[in-house]
């Protein structure tokens, strides 16, 4: 069903779309995708947030590239199997993640690095469920959080779809990755991250956003990205006003997810011509 045909059969068969927009939007399926079509539009204004209908990320099968990369002498090792020390839940008590034969295991809510990073370079390897639970955004669900707000989607989409911008690799809610370079469940995988900060005049306007470059398994997904805001859940991204750093966030999303060699270093951003 095309994206009219679908727009006007929602038209008529609720009583008052203008209101059920207000308060509940209404999920669709297409060609096997479940998404939204009645959230707001992108900036680009052909898709909407979650919209079913945006295309899928080709896929690309990666060979091996950074599976248990060793830290550079300048990085802070965030994990190394050991233990939780550098971590909190996002109130700063105690993480509820657990250790399973040296890997950390997601559970019960978001995690967050104690240390405060601005640029940077980072690297993290995660592993999602065998066998597999769940379809779509309920399919090994976890995410990196960038600043504790700019989520770089961690999600099972081997074989396995949701609406493009919530895909594996995705600025969550924003921009879909160039590829889908998953691979399959009980296997690691691998982000390389480079992220420069946003900035924020004395008033709190955006004089540069965030921009983000993804190497998921080996395969640019995200190249310099400019990310539009926070991410969340049917929202195109709005911008909040905040200083130079912030935690590296790891979320819980009632799936459980596994982390291993978490590294970052400071990077600097050159903006010379
Ligand atoms: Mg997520």
């Amino acid at each position: 069903m095309n994206k009219f045909i679908l727009v006007v059969a929602l038209a008529a068969t609720a009583t008052n779309l203008a209101l059920a927009q207000n308060t509940k939007n209404v999920e669709v399926t297409i060609d096997g995708v479940a998404g939204f079509q009645d959230t707001p539009l992108q900036p680009d204004g052909k898709w909407h947030v979650h919209d079913p209908a945006r295309p899928q990320p080709p896929v690309v099968t990666p060979g091996k590239f950074s599976q248990l990369a060793a830290p550079p002498s300048d990085a802070t090792v965030l994990f190394d199997g050991k233990d939780l020390s550098h971590w909190t839940d996002r109130d700063g008590n105690p993480p509820p993640w657990k250790i399973v034969d040296g890997v950390m295991v997601s559970a019960k809510s978001d995690v967050q690095s104690k240390e405060q990073f601005g640029d940077m370079q980072l690297h993290v390897e995660f592993r999602e469920p065998t066998p597999p639970k769940g379809e779509g955004q309920g399919r090994g669900n976890s995410g990196v959080f960038l600043m504790g707000r700019y989520e770089i989607q961690v999600l099972d989409c081997y074989q396995s779809k949701t609406y493009a911008d919530g895909a594996t690799a995705g600025i969550y809610g924003q921009h879909p990755a160039q590829v889908n370079a998953c691979l399959p469940p009980g296997e690691w995988q691998t982000y390389d991250i480079i992220f420069n900060v946003p900035h924020f005049s004395p008033s709190g306007e955006v004089l540069s956003p965030g921009y983000v470059t993804v190497i998921h398994n080996g395969v640019v997904a995200q190249n310099h990205q400019a990310i539009r805001g926070a991410t969340n859940w049917k929202s195109p991204g709005k911008y909040t006003p905040h200083g130079p750093t912030g935690p590296i966030a790891l979320q819980f999303h009632n799936n459980a997810v596994s982390f291993r060699n978490i590294w970052v270093r400071p990077i600097q951003v050159v903006n010379e011509p």
